[in-house]
Protein backbone atom coordinates (compact mmCIF):
# COMPACT_ATOMS: atom_id res chain seq x y z
CA UNK A 1 0.00 0.00 0.00
CA UNK A 2 1.08 3.50 -0.46
CA UNK A 3 0.42 6.74 1.66
CA UNK A 4 -2.89 7.99 1.04
CA UNK A 5 -3.96 10.21 -1.56
CA UNK A 6 -5.94 13.40 -1.03
CA UNK A 7 -9.01 12.54 -2.09
CA UNK A 8 -11.83 14.82 -4.06
CA UNK A 9 -14.11 15.05 -0.35
CA UNK A 10 -13.25 14.25 2.96
CA UNK A 11 -16.53 12.42 2.84
CA UNK A 12 -19.48 11.61 0.48
CA UNK A 13 -22.53 10.99 1.53
CA UNK A 14 -25.70 9.86 -0.02
CA UNK A 15 -28.87 11.41 0.95
CA UNK A 16 -30.44 15.13 0.95
CA UNK A 17 -32.93 14.23 3.77
CA UNK A 18 -32.43 14.64 7.28
CA UNK A 19 -29.88 12.64 7.89
CA UNK A 20 -27.59 14.80 5.25
CA UNK A 21 -28.89 17.50 6.62
CA UNK A 22 -27.82 16.39 10.45
CA UNK A 23 -24.30 15.15 8.56
CA UNK A 24 -23.30 18.59 6.85
CA UNK A 25 -23.51 19.85 10.41
CA UNK A 26 -21.92 17.21 12.27
CA UNK A 27 -18.97 16.82 9.87
CA UNK A 28 -18.17 20.43 8.73
CA UNK A 29 -18.24 20.93 13.07
CA UNK A 30 -15.60 17.80 12.97
CA UNK A 31 -13.76 20.00 10.21
CA UNK A 32 -14.58 17.68 7.21
CA UNK A 33 -15.19 18.65 3.53
CA UNK A 34 -18.75 16.89 2.74
CA UNK A 35 -20.19 16.51 -0.64
CA UNK A 36 -24.07 14.95 -0.69
CA UNK A 37 -25.19 13.58 -3.80
CA UNK A 38 -29.15 13.17 -4.24
CA UNK A 39 -30.74 11.91 -7.08
CA UNK A 40 -33.51 13.41 -6.58
CA UNK A 41 -34.27 17.18 -8.07
CA UNK A 42 -34.85 18.44 -4.12
CA UNK A 43 -33.60 18.02 -0.78
CA UNK A 44 -35.94 15.83 1.75
CA UNK A 45 -35.79 12.55 0.98
CA UNK A 46 -38.68 11.06 2.21
CA UNK A 47 -40.58 14.19 2.50
CA UNK A 48 -39.35 14.97 -1.48
CA UNK A 49 -40.39 10.98 -2.66
CA UNK A 50 -43.67 10.87 -0.60
CA UNK A 51 -45.64 13.45 -2.33
CA UNK A 52 -49.10 11.47 -1.75
CA UNK A 53 -52.20 12.97 -1.07
CA UNK A 54 -52.42 13.13 2.70
CA UNK A 55 -48.72 12.13 4.08
CA UNK A 56 -47.87 13.29 6.87
CA UNK A 57 -45.28 12.72 9.80
CA UNK A 58 -46.41 9.73 12.55
CA UNK A 59 -44.27 11.31 15.24
CA UNK A 60 -45.68 14.58 16.50
CA UNK A 61 -44.32 17.45 14.38
CA UNK A 62 -42.22 19.22 17.91
CA UNK A 63 -39.64 16.40 18.41
CA UNK A 64 -39.49 15.39 14.73
CA UNK A 65 -37.05 17.66 13.98
CA UNK A 66 -32.93 18.42 14.48
CA UNK A 67 -31.75 19.34 17.53
CA UNK A 68 -28.60 20.29 17.40
CA UNK A 69 -29.24 24.04 17.25
CA UNK A 70 -31.41 25.36 20.03
CA UNK A 71 -31.82 28.66 17.53
CA UNK A 72 -33.27 26.20 14.98
CA UNK A 73 -35.88 24.96 17.77
CA UNK A 74 -36.67 28.45 18.62
CA UNK A 75 -37.26 29.83 15.40
CA UNK A 76 -39.19 27.68 13.66
CA UNK A 77 -42.69 27.28 14.20
CA UNK A 78 -45.04 24.20 13.40
CA UNK A 79 -48.66 24.61 12.23
CA UNK A 80 -50.23 21.51 13.43
CA UNK A 81 -49.80 18.54 15.97
CA UNK A 82 -48.35 15.86 12.56
CA UNK A 83 -47.04 18.26 9.08
CA UNK A 84 -47.93 17.13 6.36
CA UNK A 85 -44.94 16.55 3.73
CA UNK A 86 -45.51 19.68 2.43
CA UNK A 87 -44.60 21.13 5.65
CA UNK A 88 -42.05 19.23 6.63
CA UNK A 89 -40.31 19.70 3.33
CA UNK A 90 -40.75 23.15 4.34
CA UNK A 91 -38.82 22.88 7.52
CA UNK A 92 -35.84 21.19 5.63
CA UNK A 93 -35.62 23.98 3.52
CA UNK A 94 -35.18 26.36 6.43
CA UNK A 95 -32.47 23.88 7.77
CA UNK A 96 -30.70 24.33 4.79
CA UNK A 97 -30.80 27.86 4.43
CA UNK A 98 -29.76 28.65 7.90
CA UNK A 99 -26.85 25.88 8.22
CA UNK A 100 -26.21 27.26 4.28
CA UNK A 101 -25.98 23.60 3.50
CA UNK A 102 -26.76 23.93 -0.19
CA UNK A 103 -23.04 24.31 -1.13
CA UNK A 104 -22.20 20.44 0.10
CA UNK A 105 -25.87 19.56 -1.91
CA UNK A 106 -25.44 18.32 -5.66
CA UNK A 107 -29.04 17.15 -6.43
CA UNK A 108 -30.00 15.14 -9.42
CA UNK A 109 -26.66 12.66 -9.09
CA UNK A 110 -27.58 9.51 -8.82
CA UNK A 111 -24.44 6.81 -7.39
CA UNK A 112 -24.09 4.01 -9.01
CA UNK A 113 -21.30 2.17 -7.70
CA UNK A 114 -18.92 2.77 -4.62
CA UNK A 115 -15.63 0.72 -4.27
CA UNK A 116 -12.95 0.54 -1.71
CA UNK A 117 -9.65 0.98 -2.80
CA UNK A 118 -7.32 -1.34 -1.38
CA UNK A 119 -4.31 0.64 -2.32
CA UNK A 120 -5.40 4.47 -1.67
CA UNK A 121 -7.21 3.44 1.28
CA UNK A 122 -10.19 5.52 -0.87
CA UNK A 123 -13.53 5.23 -1.91
CA UNK A 124 -14.11 5.45 -5.32
CA UNK A 125 -17.69 6.67 -6.13
CA UNK A 126 -18.83 6.94 -9.46
CA UNK A 127 -22.43 8.73 -10.63
CA UNK A 128 -24.66 7.97 -12.98
CA UNK A 129 -23.13 11.41 -15.22
CA UNK A 130 -20.02 9.08 -15.40
CA UNK A 131 -17.85 10.85 -13.04
CA UNK A 132 -15.88 9.02 -10.37
CA UNK A 133 -14.90 10.95 -6.78
CA UNK A 134 -12.88 10.36 -4.23
CA UNK A 135 -13.45 10.08 -0.60
CA UNK A 136 -12.04 9.27 2.82
CA UNK A 137 -15.27 7.97 4.15
CA UNK A 138 -18.25 7.46 2.36
CA UNK A 139 -21.48 7.79 3.99
CA UNK A 140 -25.31 6.29 3.59
CA UNK A 141 -27.78 8.60 4.50
CA UNK A 142 -30.27 7.21 1.71
CA UNK A 143 -32.83 6.34 5.08
CA UNK A 144 -34.20 3.19 6.19
CA UNK A 145 -37.56 2.87 4.44
CA UNK A 146 -36.94 4.35 0.56
CA UNK A 147 -36.41 1.26 -2.14
CA UNK A 148 -39.93 -0.08 -2.89
CA UNK A 149 -41.17 -2.92 -3.09
CA UNK A 150 -43.06 -3.26 -7.02
CA UNK A 151 -44.74 -6.58 -6.87
CA UNK A 152 -44.63 -9.27 -9.87
CA UNK A 153 -48.51 -9.13 -10.73
CA UNK A 154 -49.24 -10.22 -13.92
CA UNK A 155 -50.32 -7.93 -16.86
CA UNK A 156 -48.55 -4.91 -14.70
CA UNK A 157 -47.42 -3.08 -18.31
CA UNK A 158 -50.75 -3.61 -19.55
CA UNK A 159 -52.44 -0.93 -17.96
CA UNK A 160 -52.84 1.97 -20.07
CA UNK A 161 -53.45 4.64 -17.12
CA UNK A 162 -50.68 5.92 -14.60
CA UNK A 163 -49.62 3.01 -12.36
CA UNK A 164 -46.76 3.97 -9.95
CA UNK A 165 -45.53 2.87 -6.50
CA UNK A 166 -46.66 5.57 -3.62
CA UNK A 167 -43.05 6.74 -3.18
CA UNK A 168 -43.17 7.28 -6.92
CA UNK A 169 -46.19 10.11 -6.95
CA UNK A 170 -45.60 11.99 -9.73
CA UNK A 171 -43.53 14.83 -8.57
CA UNK A 172 -45.55 17.34 -10.70
CA UNK A 173 -48.71 16.22 -9.51
CA UNK A 174 -51.52 14.12 -10.63
CA UNK A 175 -54.96 15.53 -10.95
CA UNK A 176 -57.30 12.32 -9.47
CA UNK A 177 -60.50 14.60 -8.81
CA UNK A 178 -63.02 12.60 -10.93
CA UNK A 179 -61.23 10.18 -11.16
CA UNK A 180 -61.31 6.21 -10.40
CA UNK A 181 -58.53 4.80 -8.22
CA UNK A 182 -57.35 1.74 -6.83
CA UNK A 183 -54.93 1.40 -4.56
CA UNK A 184 -52.74 -1.88 -4.07
CA UNK A 185 -52.07 -2.70 -0.41
CA UNK A 186 -53.32 -1.42 3.12
CA UNK A 187 -50.88 -0.10 5.63
CA UNK A 188 -49.53 3.52 6.85
CA UNK A 189 -49.36 4.75 3.08
CA UNK A 190 -52.92 3.99 2.11
CA UNK A 191 -54.15 4.92 5.57
CA UNK A 192 -53.04 8.47 5.36
CA UNK A 193 -53.70 8.43 1.37
CA UNK A 194 -57.43 7.11 1.08
CA UNK A 195 -59.30 9.79 3.17
CA UNK A 196 -58.02 12.66 1.63
CA UNK A 197 -58.16 10.91 -2.66
CA UNK A 198 -62.15 9.96 -1.80
CA UNK A 199 -62.49 13.84 -1.34
CA UNK A 200 -62.22 14.13 -4.99
CA UNK A 201 -61.94 11.27 -6.51
CA UNK A 202 -64.69 9.55 -8.30
CA UNK A 203 -64.17 6.46 -6.51
CA UNK A 204 -61.24 4.78 -4.51
CA UNK A 205 -61.02 0.97 -3.73
CA UNK A 206 -58.35 -0.53 -1.57
CA UNK A 207 -56.93 -3.89 -1.93
CA UNK A 208 -56.07 -5.45 1.16
CA UNK A 209 -54.60 -8.25 2.18
CA UNK A 210 -53.78 -8.16 5.94
CA UNK A 211 -55.27 -5.71 7.87
CA UNK A 212 -53.83 -3.71 10.53
CA UNK A 213 -54.50 -2.30 14.39
CA UNK A 214 -54.88 1.12 13.27
CA UNK A 215 -54.44 3.97 15.99
CA UNK A 216 -55.78 7.29 15.84
CA UNK A 217 -53.62 10.07 14.94
CA UNK A 218 -55.74 13.05 16.87
CA UNK A 219 -54.67 15.77 14.67
CA UNK A 220 -55.02 19.39 16.40
CA UNK A 221 -53.64 23.17 15.58
CA UNK A 222 -50.75 23.94 17.52
CA UNK A 223 -51.65 26.88 19.82
CA UNK A 224 -49.71 29.87 20.43
CA UNK A 225 -49.78 28.52 23.99
CA UNK A 226 -48.94 25.16 23.04
CA UNK A 227 -45.74 26.28 21.12
CA UNK A 228 -44.80 28.65 24.14
CA UNK A 229 -44.89 25.70 26.17
CA UNK A 230 -42.65 23.37 24.18
CA UNK A 231 -40.43 26.21 22.91
CA UNK A 232 -39.79 26.93 26.94
CA UNK A 233 -38.97 23.20 27.44
CA UNK A 234 -37.36 22.45 24.48
CA UNK A 235 -34.35 21.11 26.69
CA UNK A 236 -36.68 18.74 28.28
CA UNK A 237 -37.60 17.56 25.36
CA UNK A 238 -34.94 16.43 23.59
CA UNK A 239 -33.87 14.59 26.49
CA UNK A 240 -36.81 12.51 26.45
CA UNK A 241 -36.15 11.37 22.70
CA UNK A 242 -32.66 10.86 24.17
CA UNK A 243 -34.32 8.66 26.66
CA UNK A 244 -37.09 6.91 24.89
CA UNK A 245 -36.84 3.46 23.43
CA UNK A 246 -38.51 4.46 20.78
CA UNK A 247 -36.63 7.96 20.49
CA UNK A 248 -40.02 9.93 21.09
CA UNK A 249 -40.60 12.79 23.71
CA UNK A 250 -43.31 10.14 25.58
CA UNK A 251 -43.46 9.83 29.65
CA UNK A 252 -42.33 6.60 29.64
CA UNK A 253 -42.06 3.81 30.93
CA UNK A 254 -44.60 4.58 33.22
CA UNK A 255 -43.46 2.05 35.70
CA UNK A 256 -46.76 0.13 35.67
CA UNK A 257 -47.35 -3.25 34.20
CA UNK A 258 -50.52 -4.14 32.62
CA UNK A 259 -49.83 -7.76 34.55
CA UNK A 260 -50.26 -6.01 37.84
CA UNK A 261 -52.87 -4.33 37.24
CA UNK A 262 -56.99 -5.29 37.65
CA UNK A 263 -58.98 -5.74 34.62
CA UNK A 264 -61.11 -2.60 34.96
CA UNK A 265 -58.23 -0.56 35.99
CA UNK A 266 -56.74 -1.56 32.96
CA UNK A 267 -60.11 -0.58 30.61
CA UNK A 268 -59.82 2.81 32.17
CA UNK A 269 -56.27 3.48 31.64
CA UNK A 270 -56.59 2.47 28.30
CA UNK A 271 -59.40 5.07 27.95
CA UNK A 272 -58.07 7.94 29.67
CA UNK A 273 -54.67 7.42 27.12
CA UNK A 274 -56.59 7.53 24.05
CA UNK A 275 -55.52 10.94 23.47
CA UNK A 276 -53.96 9.65 19.42
CA UNK A 277 -50.54 8.77 18.25
CA UNK A 278 -48.03 6.09 19.53
CA UNK A 279 -48.37 7.70 22.76
CA UNK A 280 -50.98 5.10 23.53
CA UNK A 281 -48.88 2.13 23.45
CA UNK A 282 -46.10 3.62 25.52
CA UNK A 283 -47.85 5.95 28.32
CA UNK A 284 -50.18 3.29 29.40
CA UNK A 285 -48.34 0.17 30.73
CA UNK A 286 -44.92 -0.96 30.09
CA UNK A 287 -44.95 -4.62 29.02
CA UNK A 288 -47.39 -4.16 26.14
CA UNK A 289 -44.83 -5.26 23.73
CA UNK A 290 -43.54 -7.75 25.43
CA UNK A 291 -46.37 -9.76 27.85
CA UNK A 292 -48.67 -11.60 25.57
CA UNK A 293 -51.62 -11.31 27.38
CA UNK A 294 -51.36 -7.47 28.07
CA UNK A 295 -50.36 -7.45 24.00
CA UNK A 296 -53.89 -9.27 23.53
CA UNK A 297 -55.66 -7.04 25.67
CA UNK A 298 -54.21 -3.41 23.88
CA UNK A 299 -55.00 -5.06 20.25
CA UNK A 300 -58.82 -6.15 21.24
CA UNK A 301 -59.40 -2.35 23.14
CA UNK A 302 -57.79 -1.56 19.39
CA UNK A 303 -60.12 -3.40 17.68
CA UNK A 304 -62.98 -2.08 19.54
CA UNK A 305 -62.41 1.31 18.91
CA UNK A 306 -61.97 0.26 15.04
CA UNK A 307 -65.19 -1.11 14.79
CA UNK A 308 -67.28 1.74 16.56
CA UNK A 309 -65.98 4.03 13.23
CA UNK A 310 -67.11 1.70 10.83
CA UNK A 311 -70.61 1.69 10.16
CA UNK A 312 -70.93 -1.55 7.89
CA UNK A 313 -70.16 -4.28 10.16
CA UNK A 314 -69.02 -6.40 7.53
CA UNK A 315 -66.60 -3.95 6.42
CA UNK A 316 -65.54 -3.25 9.92
CA UNK A 317 -64.88 -7.17 10.08
CA UNK A 318 -62.79 -6.98 7.14
CA UNK A 319 -60.67 -3.95 8.50
CA UNK A 320 -60.03 -5.74 11.97
CA UNK A 321 -57.21 -7.93 12.41
CA UNK A 322 -58.32 -10.79 15.30
CA UNK A 323 -55.91 -11.16 18.44
CA UNK A 324 -55.07 -14.32 17.48
CA UNK A 325 -53.76 -13.23 14.00
CA UNK A 326 -50.53 -11.15 15.40
CA UNK A 327 -49.65 -9.49 18.43
CA UNK A 328 -49.76 -5.61 18.24
CA UNK A 329 -46.66 -4.28 17.01
CA UNK A 330 -45.38 -7.61 15.09
CA UNK A 331 -46.71 -5.01 11.94
CA UNK A 332 -46.32 -1.42 12.07
CA UNK A 333 -49.80 0.45 12.98
CA UNK A 334 -50.54 3.26 11.26
CA UNK A 335 -51.97 6.36 12.45
CA UNK A 336 -55.28 6.97 11.28
CA UNK A 337 -56.93 10.79 9.99
CA UNK A 338 -59.90 9.28 9.06
CA UNK A 339 -59.24 6.20 6.79
CA UNK A 340 -61.56 4.32 9.01
CA UNK A 341 -64.60 6.60 8.55
CA UNK A 342 -64.24 6.86 4.82
CA UNK A 343 -65.13 3.34 4.15
CA UNK A 344 -68.62 5.01 5.65
CA UNK A 345 -68.40 7.28 1.91
CA UNK A 346 -70.26 5.26 -1.11
CA UNK A 347 -66.83 6.05 -3.21
CA UNK A 348 -64.81 4.12 -1.15
CA UNK A 349 -64.64 0.43 -1.36
CA UNK A 350 -62.57 -2.15 0.12
CA UNK A 351 -61.56 -5.79 -1.60
CA UNK A 352 -60.07 -8.68 1.01
CA UNK A 353 -57.30 -10.08 -1.78
CA UNK A 354 -56.56 -12.17 0.90
CA UNK A 355 -59.77 -14.80 1.28
CA UNK A 356 -62.31 -13.97 -1.00
CA UNK A 357 -61.20 -12.90 -4.12
CA UNK A 358 -57.24 -12.92 -5.12
CA UNK A 359 -55.74 -10.46 -7.56
CA UNK A 360 -55.26 -12.51 -11.36
CA UNK A 361 -54.11 -10.04 -12.70
CA UNK A 362 -53.81 -6.35 -14.02
CA UNK A 363 -55.61 -5.45 -17.14
CA UNK A 364 -55.60 -2.78 -19.67
CA UNK A 365 -58.38 -1.21 -17.83
CA UNK A 366 -58.00 -2.14 -14.27
CA UNK A 367 -57.54 -5.43 -11.74
CA UNK A 368 -59.19 -8.60 -12.42
CA UNK A 369 -59.62 -10.74 -8.87
CA UNK A 370 -61.21 -14.10 -9.00
CA UNK A 371 -64.55 -13.11 -8.51
CA UNK A 372 -64.64 -9.67 -10.43
CA UNK A 373 -62.99 -6.93 -12.52
CA UNK A 374 -62.49 -3.47 -11.47
CA UNK A 375 -62.37 -0.57 -13.26
CA UNK A 376 -59.88 2.43 -12.83
CA UNK A 377 -58.19 5.25 -13.91
CA UNK A 378 -55.26 5.53 -11.76
CA UNK A 379 -53.64 2.43 -9.86
CA UNK A 380 -51.58 2.87 -7.06
CA UNK A 381 -49.14 0.73 -5.88
CA UNK A 382 -48.71 0.97 -1.66
CA UNK A 383 -46.83 -2.05 -1.53
CA UNK A 384 -44.24 -1.22 0.85
CA UNK A 385 -40.54 -0.78 1.20
CA UNK A 386 -37.12 -3.26 1.37
CA UNK A 387 -36.64 -1.37 4.43
CA UNK A 388 -33.45 -1.04 6.31
CA UNK A 389 -31.11 -2.61 3.91
CA UNK A 390 -32.66 -1.92 0.40
CA UNK A 391 -31.34 1.21 -1.02
CA UNK A 392 -27.65 -0.27 0.41
CA UNK A 393 -28.36 -3.06 -2.16
CA UNK A 394 -30.03 -0.76 -5.07
CA UNK A 395 -26.29 -0.80 -6.69
CA UNK A 396 -22.81 -2.29 -6.20
CA UNK A 397 -20.96 -1.15 -2.63
CA UNK A 398 -18.37 -3.06 -2.70
CA UNK A 399 -15.98 -3.41 0.32
CA UNK A 400 -12.37 -4.83 0.56
CA UNK A 401 -13.22 -8.03 -0.40
CA UNK A 402 -14.84 -6.75 -3.49
CA UNK A 403 -17.92 -8.46 -1.69
CA UNK A 404 -21.13 -6.26 -2.09
CA UNK A 405 -23.16 -5.26 0.56
CA UNK A 406 -26.25 -6.96 -1.23
CA UNK A 407 -23.85 -10.27 -1.64
CA UNK A 408 -22.76 -9.80 2.21
CA UNK A 409 -26.46 -9.77 3.25
CA UNK A 410 -28.25 -12.27 1.46
CA UNK A 411 -29.10 -14.66 4.69
CA UNK A 412 -28.90 -12.59 7.41
CA UNK A 413 -28.17 -8.77 7.49
CA UNK A 414 -25.56 -8.11 10.02
CA UNK A 415 -23.54 -4.84 11.52
CA UNK A 416 -22.21 -3.32 13.60
CA UNK A 417 -25.02 -1.09 15.49
CA UNK A 418 -26.18 -0.26 11.93
CA UNK A 419 -23.32 2.11 11.29
CA UNK A 420 -20.51 0.01 9.97
CA UNK A 421 -20.14 -3.38 8.25
CA UNK A 422 -17.35 -6.01 8.71
CA UNK A 423 -15.30 -5.93 5.62
CA UNK A 424 -16.42 -2.59 4.56
CA UNK A 425 -13.30 -0.02 5.87
CA UNK A 426 -14.45 3.64 6.28
CA UNK A 427 -18.10 3.04 5.36
CA UNK A 428 -20.62 4.96 7.49
CA UNK A 429 -24.39 4.24 7.26
CA UNK A 430 -27.06 6.47 9.06
CA UNK A 431 -29.67 3.90 10.55
CA UNK A 432 -28.57 0.47 8.91
CA UNK A 433 -29.73 -2.79 9.41
CA UNK A 434 -30.15 -3.78 13.18
CA UNK A 435 -29.99 -0.04 14.55
CA UNK A 436 -33.39 0.70 16.72
CA UNK A 437 -36.77 1.62 14.54
CA UNK A 438 -37.22 5.08 16.33
CA UNK A 439 -38.25 8.88 15.95
CA UNK A 440 -35.75 8.95 12.91
CA UNK A 441 -34.46 12.54 13.35
CA UNK A 442 -33.64 11.41 16.98
CA UNK A 443 -31.52 8.46 15.70
CA UNK A 444 -29.95 10.03 12.62
CA UNK A 445 -28.64 12.52 15.01
CA UNK A 446 -27.22 10.09 17.51
CA UNK A 447 -25.52 8.56 14.61
CA UNK A 448 -24.07 11.36 12.95
CA UNK A 449 -22.65 12.41 16.26
CA UNK A 450 -21.06 8.87 16.73
CA UNK A 451 -19.09 9.19 12.55
CA UNK A 452 -18.17 12.83 13.09
CA UNK A 453 -16.70 11.51 16.95
CA UNK A 454 -14.98 8.37 14.86
CA UNK A 455 -14.16 11.02 12.33
CA UNK A 456 -11.82 13.30 15.21
CA UNK A 457 -10.74 10.29 16.33
CA UNK A 458 -9.47 9.25 13.16
CA UNK A 459 -8.05 12.81 12.10
CA UNK A 460 -6.74 13.47 15.32
CA UNK A 461 -4.76 10.55 15.55
CA UNK A 462 -3.63 10.77 12.16
CA UNK A 463 -5.12 7.27 11.22
CA UNK A 464 -6.08 6.45 7.20
CA UNK A 465 -8.37 3.84 7.76
CA UNK A 466 -11.00 1.94 10.31
CA UNK A 467 -11.50 -1.66 9.42
CA UNK A 468 -15.06 -2.73 11.35
CA UNK A 469 -13.82 -5.74 13.30
CA UNK A 470 -15.83 -8.85 12.30
CA UNK A 471 -16.20 -10.17 16.19
CA UNK A 472 -17.73 -7.19 17.25
CA UNK A 473 -20.23 -7.66 14.59
CA UNK A 474 -20.64 -10.96 14.97
CA UNK A 475 -21.33 -9.81 19.01
CA UNK A 476 -23.69 -7.35 17.97
CA UNK A 477 -25.97 -9.57 15.49
CA UNK A 478 -26.17 -12.35 18.00
CA UNK A 479 -27.30 -9.56 20.67
CA UNK A 480 -29.70 -8.03 18.53
CA UNK A 481 -31.52 -11.61 17.89
CA UNK A 482 -31.04 -12.52 21.22
CA UNK A 483 -33.48 -9.12 22.09
CA UNK A 484 -35.56 -9.82 19.32
CA UNK A 485 -36.57 -13.29 20.46
CA UNK A 486 -37.48 -11.60 23.62
CA UNK A 487 -40.15 -9.49 22.22
CA UNK A 488 -43.32 -10.21 20.52
CA UNK A 489 -42.12 -8.30 17.35
CA UNK A 490 -40.63 -11.70 16.26
CA UNK A 491 -43.77 -13.02 15.37
CA UNK A 492 -43.75 -10.01 12.15
CA UNK A 493 -42.36 -12.72 9.77
CA UNK A 494 -45.71 -14.88 10.06
CA UNK A 495 -47.29 -11.39 8.36
CA UNK A 496 -44.77 -10.21 6.44
CA UNK A 497 -43.04 -7.66 8.23
CA UNK A 498 -40.76 -5.26 7.04
CA UNK A 499 -39.03 -5.29 10.22
CA UNK A 500 -38.03 -8.66 9.36
CA UNK A 501 -37.62 -8.13 5.89
CA UNK A 502 -40.83 -10.82 5.47
CA UNK A 503 -42.65 -8.39 3.40
CA UNK A 504 -39.96 -9.39 0.17
CA UNK A 505 -40.72 -12.13 -2.37
CA UNK A 506 -37.96 -15.16 -1.64
CA UNK A 507 -36.16 -13.16 1.13
CA UNK A 508 -35.47 -15.18 4.15
CA UNK A 509 -37.12 -13.69 6.79
CA UNK A 510 -34.30 -11.95 9.69
CA UNK A 511 -33.46 -9.87 12.24
CA UNK A 512 -33.40 -6.15 10.83
CA UNK A 513 -34.25 -4.01 14.32
CA UNK A 514 -32.99 -4.17 17.78
CA UNK A 515 -35.46 -3.84 20.24
CA UNK A 516 -33.21 -3.46 23.18
CA UNK A 517 -34.95 0.03 23.61
CA UNK A 518 -33.57 3.36 21.45
CA UNK A 519 -32.31 4.68 24.93
CA UNK A 520 -30.44 1.70 25.54
CA UNK A 521 -28.50 1.76 21.83
CA UNK A 522 -27.85 5.50 22.07
CA UNK A 523 -26.15 4.83 25.42
CA UNK A 524 -24.12 1.70 23.72
CA UNK A 525 -23.58 4.27 21.00
CA UNK A 526 -21.50 6.63 23.61
CA UNK A 527 -19.85 3.90 25.04
CA UNK A 528 -18.14 3.00 22.22
CA UNK A 529 -16.90 6.67 22.10
CA UNK A 530 -15.80 6.74 25.27
CA UNK A 531 -14.16 3.60 25.31
CA UNK A 532 -12.46 4.37 21.92
CA UNK A 533 -14.19 2.76 19.77
CA UNK A 534 -13.22 -0.94 20.31
CA UNK A 535 -15.81 -2.46 17.71
CA UNK A 536 -12.79 -0.49 15.04
CA UNK A 537 -9.46 -1.22 13.90
CA UNK A 538 -7.59 2.12 13.44
CA UNK A 539 -4.90 1.65 10.73
CA UNK A 540 -1.62 3.74 8.64
CA UNK A 541 -0.97 2.85 5.31
CA UNK A 542 2.34 1.98 4.98
CA UNK A 543 4.18 5.11 2.66
P1 LIG B 1 -46.47 -1.50 4.33
O1 LIG B 1 -46.87 -1.10 5.67
O2 LIG B 1 -45.37 -2.48 4.16
O3 LIG B 1 -47.76 -2.00 3.60
C1 LIG B 1 -47.69 -2.57 2.33
C2 LIG B 1 -49.05 -3.08 1.98
O4 LIG B 1 -49.00 -3.65 0.68
C3 LIG B 1 -49.52 -4.17 2.91
O5 LIG B 1 -50.90 -4.04 3.10
C4 LIG B 1 -49.19 -5.44 2.14
O6 LIG B 1 -49.99 -6.55 2.48
C5 LIG B 1 -49.50 -4.98 0.73
N1 LIG B 1 -48.82 -5.75 -0.30
C6 LIG B 1 -47.51 -5.91 -0.46
N2 LIG B 1 -47.27 -6.68 -1.54
C7 LIG B 1 -48.47 -7.00 -2.05
C8 LIG B 1 -48.88 -7.77 -3.16
N3 LIG B 1 -48.01 -8.38 -3.96
N4 LIG B 1 -50.22 -7.90 -3.40
C9 LIG B 1 -51.09 -7.28 -2.59
N5 LIG B 1 -50.77 -6.54 -1.51
C10 LIG B 1 -49.47 -6.40 -1.26
O7 LIG B 1 -46.04 -0.23 3.43
P2 LIG B 1 -46.41 1.29 3.64
O8 LIG B 1 -47.85 1.45 3.90
O9 LIG B 1 -45.82 2.05 2.53
O10 LIG B 1 -45.66 1.64 4.97
C11 LIG B 1 -44.33 1.18 5.20
C12 LIG B 1 -43.74 1.89 6.36
O11 LIG B 1 -43.37 3.19 5.94
C13 LIG B 1 -44.67 2.12 7.52
O12 LIG B 1 -44.83 1.01 8.35
C14 LIG B 1 -44.00 3.27 8.20
O13 LIG B 1 -42.96 2.87 9.02
C15 LIG B 1 -43.49 4.06 7.02
N6 LIG B 1 -44.48 5.09 6.74
C16 LIG B 1 -44.44 6.11 7.60
C17 LIG B 1 -45.34 7.09 7.48
C18 LIG B 1 -45.25 8.19 8.47
O14 LIG B 1 -44.58 8.08 9.47
N7 LIG B 1 -45.90 9.24 8.26
C19 LIG B 1 -46.30 7.07 6.47
C20 LIG B 1 -46.31 6.00 5.59
C21 LIG B 1 -45.39 5.01 5.74
P3 LIG B 1 -49.52 -7.54 3.66
O15 LIG B 1 -49.60 -6.73 4.91
O16 LIG B 1 -50.45 -8.65 3.60
O17 LIG B 1 -48.11 -7.93 3.33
Amino acid sequence: MTAQQKPDFDSIVIGAGFAGLALIHYLREAGQSVRVFDKASDIGGTWTWNRYPGAMTDSESYYYCLTFSRELLQEWSWTRRYPDWEETHRYMHFVADKIDAWPSIQLETEVVSADYQNDTGLWLVTTGDGKTHTCKYFISGMGMISEPVIPKIKGMDTFKGPLFHSSRWPQEGLDYAGKRVGIIGAGATTVQMTPVMAETAESVTVFQRTPNFILPAMQKPMTPEWEADIKSHYDDIVAKCRNHVFGMAFDSPVGRNYADTAPEDAQRIFEENWTGSFRWVFETFDDLLSNPDANKAASQFIIDKMKERIDDPEIAELLTPSTDDYPLFAKRPPLDHGYLESFNRDNVHLVDIKDREPIVEITETGVRTTENDYEFDIIVLATGFRAYTGALEAFPIRGKSGQSLAEKWQETSNSIMGVCVADFPNLFIITGPQAPFANLPTSIEQNAMWIADCIKKMEGDGYDLFEPRQDAEDEWSAHVSEVHEQTLMAEGDKVNSWMMGANIENHKPRVLIYFGGANVYYDKLRESVNDGFPELEFRRLAG
